[in-house]
């Protein structure tokens, strides 16, 4: 089956539709203070973003929830694993992790840009609106998101041991 402690008949808790409402809130906002920096730098960035934000998580659905363990039977936190059921099959759990790793760099790109616009801003255009969206764009999407995964959305996953979004 895979060289984890589980199989896919694992124990988790399955998520309630307010505990998905509530996980998805941290990364939403992310994507939110994003959209708005890079559409002050041009509505063509922000747009380009969202559709980028598309991409990502359809890609990230097929390529990471589909050997995820908790794929498909509502016991993914965000959602996401039910929805990988509905659209793509599952895959070998035993790769998971190298998986995951190997998509890292693509979904940094969703952080990268907003930042690359809000410099943009600051050192062409400076103003304390922008200095502020920055920093709520920092404070959610560096320090609220990773705790939260942490200390909530995470916290019970009986595959955080093998989660790098999990650490
Ligand atoms: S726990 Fe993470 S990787 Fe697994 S199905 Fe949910 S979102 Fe996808």
């Amino acid at each position: 089956m895979g060289k984890y402690a589980f199989s896919i008949g694992h124990h988790a808790v399955r998520s309630t539709v307010k505990e998905t409402v509530i996980a998805n809130i941290p990364s939403l906002t992310t994507y939110v203070l994003g959209f708005i920096i890079l559409s002050y730098v041009g509505i063509l960035f922000g747009i380009l973003y969202l559709s980028f934000i598309v991409l990502a998580l359809v890609l990230f659905l097929r390529y990471v929830c589909t050997y995820c363990p908790s794929y498909g039977g509502g016991r993914c936190p965000s959602g996401y694993g039910t929805i990988a059921s509905k659209l793509f099959k599952r895959r070998d759990i035993s790769q998971f992790q190298r998986m995951f790793k190997t998509y890292i760099p693509f979904l940094s790109l969703v952080w990268i840009y907003p930042l690359l616009g809000s410099l943009f801003l600051l050192f062409t255009d400076f103003s304390w609106f922008f200095l502020a969206l920055t920093l709520s764009f920092v404070i959610v999407g560096f320090v609220i998101l990773p705790l939260f995964h942490k200390y909530y959305e995470c916290k019970d996953c009986p595959n955080k041991q093998n989660c790098p979004w999990a650490k």
